[in-house]
């Protein structure tokens, strides 16, 4: 049998078959005739222990080059093991070391470093079992988010990350150019823009939605999953400057539907981590945080808790806690708001709607009295907000108003106001932060370590 991966292995226990492996040395320890390695090949958290017996031809040849981190091919039997930890091994046949790692430069040799740490060597860090478990969680949550769209007939859709338009007119965006830098051209005080690239000045997006309502306004129920770029100068613990979203627009579907549809796709992909990734979240629950597995349990049996922003700002009012940034009817919820709420007041996920209309976007449909819009946010206990969403304003005038209003120039969203001038339809949507989820799921407590290379203020090491 060729090809197996460690992971097969240890499902279909092929004992008595010859086997080849392939991976990479975790561990060594010589006794006396013979040589214990385990090896780890991605596939799965678990090492497969192998055994090297010194009878092997090349034993004293290859023993040396067996260290941690070199690459190795080995073929052999799998039997049962007489050892307490594993239920198999491998008895090798033949051993062939790929590529040695020597062992006095091997960083990872070290038994365990700091996450900070781990981030200045981000070519290496996969190797390790939490970033090799928060790497198979990512892959699993990608196919979940996939298969929850897909089931349900919504269409994917590329929206562009080089974009002319500013989403929330207020977002932090970075700008794309072939302007030289050191020689700008200037006309009439301002950079011409005439001579950049597009003619014009282009950003990163920060967000796919209003290219995603013009799908939703044509194909029906659609989804965009891509990254997004926000020039965050926040230096937080939840933030990247690149990260990556999942934005569903749903056409004829108001705030309620809007509502339910992100609290069933969150218990469906929770569900999906859980019964797919039974072996990377017990790491994460030994290791990380050991609430983490109880409550996403919790999280998928019970119902969502839903309120208005007023009955929020009620609650916290009420409370008397002390909280960094005083409460009072206007403001925006921040992070320790959103985790008392979540942690001492509810105890489960929170959804929060009708926020006032001057700390939310333009295109939020607005409630009839005038003030608040039909906003939702979804807070979840650790982490505070995890999605936020809208119903749409479809209202032409309306919609023309708030770009006003909002000091944003009704011109530059023609084609968005189009969509209200021919066959408007109530349409609604929300954006899932998707390195916020992978925190949220595996309890890491920075969120520069759920992405493979974060980008942040003042950090990009590789
Ligand atoms: P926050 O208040 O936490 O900055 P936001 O209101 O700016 O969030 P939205 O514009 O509603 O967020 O974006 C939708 C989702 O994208 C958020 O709920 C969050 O999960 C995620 N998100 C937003 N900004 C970032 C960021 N800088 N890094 C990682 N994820 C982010
Ligand atoms: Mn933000």
């Amino acid at each position: 049998m060729k090809g197996l991966l460690i992971k097969d292995i240890f499902q279909k226990k092929p004992l008595n078959n010859e086997i080849t492996i392939k991976g990479w040395i975790r561990t060594k320890r010589e006794s006396k005739n013979f040589c214990f390695t385990e090896v780890n090949d991605g596939s799965c958290m678990k090492n497969l222990q192998v055994i090297i017996d010194d009878n092997l031809d090349n034993y004293n040849d290859i023993i040396p080059l067996i260290t941690t981190g070199a690459s190795i091919e080995i073929s052999g039997n799998i039997v049962e093991s007489p050892g307490q930890k594993q239920s198999i091994e491998l008895h090798a046949t033949k051993v062939k070391v790929i590529g040695t790692a020597p062992a006095d430069d091997y960083v990872l040799q070290k038994k365990r470093h700091t996450f900070e740490y781990l981030r200045t060597i981000a070519h290496l860090r996969p190797r390790t079992n939490t970033f090799g478990a928060i790497a198979r969680v990512r892959n699993a949550m990608s196919y979940a988010i996939h298969k929850f769209f897909q089931e349900r007939n919504f269409i994917y859709v590329q929206t562009p990350i080089i974009t002319s338009s500013d989403c929330e007119g207020a977002g932090e965006m970075f700008q794309v150019t072939t302007l030289p830098m050191e020689n700008i051209p200037i006309n009439d005080k301002k950079i011409d823009y005439s001579k950049d690239f597009f003619s014009k000045k282009a950003s990163l997006t920060v967000s796919g939605q209003l290219e995603g309502e013009t799908y939703a306004c044509a194909l029906g129920n659609i989804y965009t999953f891509g990254p997004t770029f926000r020039a965050e100068h926040s230096n937080t613990t939840r933030h990247l400057a690149e990260f990556w979203m999942i934005e569903p627009e749903m056409a004829f579907c108001d705030i309620n539907e809007n509502m339910d549809t992100a609290e069933e796709f969150l218990k469906y992909i929770l569900t999906y981590v859980l019964e797919n990734c039974p072996e990377d979240m017990d790491f994460f629950n030994t290791r990380i945080d050991n609430t983490i597995i109880n409550n996403l349990q919790n999280i998928i049996k019970d119902k969502f808790i839903r309120i208005k922003y007023t009955e929020a700002i009620e609650e916290l009012t009420k409370s008397k806690v002390d909280f960094e940034f005083p409460v009072k009817w206007g403001i925006d919820l921040q992070s320790e708001h959103e985790k008392f709420l979540t942690e001492n007041v509810y105890k489960k996920p929170v959804i929060i709607t009708d926020y006032p209309k001057e700390i939310k976007a333009f295109y939020m449909k607005m409630n009839d009295d005038n003030k608040t819009v039909r906003a939702m946010d979804v807070l979840v206990p650790r982490l505070g907000e995890i999605i936020g969403g809208s119903e749409r304003e479809d209202n032409e005038k309306k919609l023309i108003n708030r770009i006003k209003e909002m000091n944003l120039n009704p011109d530059d969203y023609w084609w968005y106001l189009e969509l209200r001038k021919f066959g408007s339809i109530p349409h609604s949507g929300f954006g899932l932060g998707f390195e916020r989820l992978i925190q949220f799921i595996t309890g890491m407590q920075n969120i520069r370590d759920v992405i493979p290379f974060p980008r942040a203020f003042k950090s990009i090491d590789f």
